[in-house]
């Protein structure tokens, strides 16, 4: 079981937000034993301290923080390193969608020289989304993009569509703009598309969990759903 505080996250990129700016910020999750590695790596410093004495809590390692007035778009390691580090995340700002987009998940997919990244997390207003792909090969591009994007498109769609149910609204743009209650049908709708994205990516051995804000309740921690200690 390995652990992160992910909540700190958030809070600082939605207090950056506040300006009217669009952030997307990125970076690796590091624990005790390889934050080092890690540091120089993404030309960091450590922004956030270990909470606890658990060798299993992992910290966020920020590589990169990108404004735009419109798409944002963060760089995982300056161009010399020319890799990834083991667990990597990224935000999606609130202007942006509520789940990974489809460059988001063919980064998972495709062989390197090493077995990284290892495992994916994406940060929205929404919550926590974690995938990731054990065994990664070439993808065809013209076959994957649409696959993925139908999918991905559906989680939009259903979530528009719940939402417009609940609240008897019907404008894109307010909806864009507001926090969705995440309601149980919604989730379970969630589930539904992701087990099906799941079931046709099983050749890539890939897995994606969705986790919500109000799911981690009190608790600060986001526990990982992908990797365990003996893995990193
Ligand atoms: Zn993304």
């Amino acid at each position: 079981m390995l652990f992160v505080n992910l909540k700190q996250i958030w809070e600082i990129f939605a207090e950056k937000t506040k300006n009217g700016k669009q952030i997307e910020v990125c970076g690796y999750l590091a624990s005790r034993t390889n934050i080092e590695r890690m540091l120089p790596k993404c030309n960091s410093e450590q922004p956030f301290n270990f909470n606890s004495n658990d060798h299993r809590e992992l910290v966020p390692i920020i590589c990169g923080v990108e404004t735009s007035e419109d798409r944002a778009s963060c760089s995982h390691y300056p161009t010399i390193y020319n890799s990834y580090d083991s667990i990597i995340w990224h935000t999606h700002p609130n202007n942006s969608k509520s789940y990974p987009s489809v460059e988001d998940i063919i980064k998972m997919l495709k062989p390197r020289p090493n077995p990284n990244p290892m495992d994916s997390l994406i940060i929205c207003r929404w919550g926590i989304w974690e995938f990731n792909a054990k065994n990664k090969k070439t993808v065809d591009m013209s076959k994957m993009e649409p696959l993925l994007k139908y999918y991905l498109e559906q989680i939009g769609i259903v979530a528009f569509k719940e939402w417009k149910r609940i609240t008897g609204k019907t404008d894109e743009n307010e909806y864009r703009n507001n926090r969705i209650n995440l309601t149980k049908n919604i989730l379970d709708k969630i589930n539904e598309i992701i087990f099906k994205l799941k079931t046709k990516l099983h050749t890539f051995d890939f897995n994606i969990h969705f986790t919500s804000w109000e799911s981690l309740e009190e608790s600060p921690y986001y526990i990982l759903k992908n990797l365990n200690e003996n893995e990193l």
